[in-house]
């Protein structure tokens, strides 16, 4: 069993309390080797050692849009990560939180620095860029003592680390195709997700997508039939398999279609490594998710995955930047 270093489960917290935030709350609710102590949202954070209440932290997000509001451990913050961090013992974070701007997540990796913060950090981010302005703080993060695993949910993530996987059948890659098919019941779950699809539509841009309100939203997907189509994605799961040595980052491809009105997927969730053997046989494998399998699941577990694999790493004093691609994920018990 994974235990902390006082011989306990890992102490996990979760920021931003959204529809991913929730769905970890509840993955490990379940887990032994993992208690969840606190979770911020944009509004305040909760804070408690023995555990989170998860039934009624949800529910107070449900009431009042903040875990702030929680009669235990509960306080309301217009900075809630930076006072979270500062008053609670959390031996790993995974960041749920929207990368809106691009800027975001890069912005709390620097905040965990300046804090003197140490421990694991896991992250669910999407897009290439993103990615690009954590490898700036590589060495940042090191002399700081974090571990930060980055791109660890489904795509970028479970899928990125088998075509990895895949890959080593092969002398070559010519190319890794990932197509994803997400179905959600409403778009109202998982704002920031879909907020952040709509970007990679065309006519549209991180910037354009951020500044739509709730109401522009909905008419956009009114027109579509709550339908978003996307191919050519910018998607790190390209740069992450070019720092892994797998191929060039103009070999993977990312495009998928989201159902925001249905949680049946549109189509498997798959993804296609192609390649030429050291006999020179042309071959693809396909790794295909099975469509029972919610986006909540494909994203959390894998995260928390990384994160035990991070605690692992931390331990032993191997702190910076990593990807999913370079590191296998350790079941969470
Ligand atoms: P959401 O909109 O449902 O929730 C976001 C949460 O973050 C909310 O609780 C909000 O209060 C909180 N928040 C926003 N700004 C904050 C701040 N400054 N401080 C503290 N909390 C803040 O989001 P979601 O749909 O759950 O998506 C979360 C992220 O996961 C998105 O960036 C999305 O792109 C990513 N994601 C990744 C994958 C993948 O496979 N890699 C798949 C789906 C989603």
């Amino acid at each position: 069993m994974m235990i902390n270093q006082a011989g306990n489960p890992i102490r996990v917290g979760v920021l931003g309390f959204g529809g991913l935030g929730q769905a970890a709350a509840k993955i490990l609710a379940a887990k032994q080797e993992m208690t969840l102590v606190a979770a911020a949202d944009h509004k305040g954070y909760v804070y408690r050692s023995a555990g989170l209440d998860i039934d009624a932290a949800i529910s107070a997000y449900d009431k009042h849009h903040s875990v702030g509001y929680l009669a235990t451990g509960g306080v309301l913050s217009s900075n809630s990560i930076q006072d979270l961090v500062e008053n609670a013992d959390v031996d790993g974070y995974f960041l749920a939180l929207p990368n809106l701007p691009n800027t975001f997540m890069a912005d709390v990796a620097r905040q965990f620095i300046h804090a003197g913060w140490q421990g694991v950090l896991v992250d669910a981010l999407k897009r290439t860029s993103a990615v690009e302005q954590l490898l700036e703080l590589q060495s940042d993060l090191q002399q700081a003592g974090i571990t930060y695993l980055t791109g660890c949910g489904a795509t970028p993530g479970l899928l990125t680390a088998a075509a990895a996987i895949a890959a080593q059948s092969y002398s070559e890659i010519h190319s890794v195709k990932i197509t994803f098919g997400v179905g959600i019941a409403n778009w109202e779950a998982y704002r920031a997700t879909i907020r952040e699809d709509i970007a990679h539509m065309p006519e549209y841009d991180v910037e354009k997508a951020s500044a739509m309100t709730d109401e522009e939203v909905a008419a956009l997907l009114d027109k579509t039939n709550g339908i978003i189509s996307l191919e050519n994605m910018e998607h790190a799961d390209d740069i992450m398999l070019e720092l892994a040595g797998i191929c060039d980052r103009d070999r993977v491809t990312v495009g998928g279609v989201v159902d925001t009105r249905n949680p049946k997927k549109p189509l498997s969730t798959n993804v296609k490594v192609t390649g030429r053997t050291f006999e020179g046989k042309t071959s693809t494998h396909t790794f295909t998710l099975g469509d029972e399998t919610s986006m909540a699941a494909n994203v959390c577990g894998p995260a928390f995955g990384y994160l035990k694999a991070g605690m692992a790493f931390n331990r032993r004093g191997i702190t910076g930047l990593f990807t999913a691609a370079e590191i296998m994920p350790q079941f969470v018990r």
